[in-house]
């Protein structure tokens, strides 16, 4: 999609650090990291958050969760850490291309 940050740094035109890509989806490291740890994970299709999913995406997200644990056990944080996905201005989202934050190596908190 033109004019969207996320697509551009999936396809390569915006630069990133990537951690990881393949057809589907790429993973790169936050700009404003909140933990040691902090990459995201986006699908290379464009979709505005997590509110636009459909059950056409399931195996999408599903491929993307797969490569979250499979960066945490490569990376050595499986033993804990955090996936977010922020989802309209009131929780936050300020990039409208769905995004998983992947956070670790610290104490998170808790939400409740
Ligand atoms: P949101 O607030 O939408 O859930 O998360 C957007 C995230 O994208 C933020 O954590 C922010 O630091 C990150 N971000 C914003 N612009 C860029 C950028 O140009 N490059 C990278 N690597 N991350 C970005
Ligand atoms: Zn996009």
């Amino acid at each position: 999609m033109a004019d969207c940050l996320f697509c551009g740094i999936a396809a390569g035109e915006i630069p990133s650090t990537k951690v990881y890509e393949d057809d589907l989806c790429v993973a790169f490291q936050d700009i404003s990291p909140l933990a040691p740890t902090h990459f995201l994970v986006v699908p290379r299709k464009h979709l505005a958050s997590a509110a636009a999913v459909t059950e056409e995406d399931a195996a999408l997200v599903g491929h993307i969760f797969a490569v979250i644990a499979k960066l945490a056990a490569e990376q050595g944080f499986a033993d804990g850490y955090r996936v977010v996905t922020n989802v309209g201005a009131l929780a936050g989202q300020t990039v409208h291309h769905l995004h998983f934050h992947v956070l670790s190596g610290k104490e998170l908190g808790s939400f409740n």
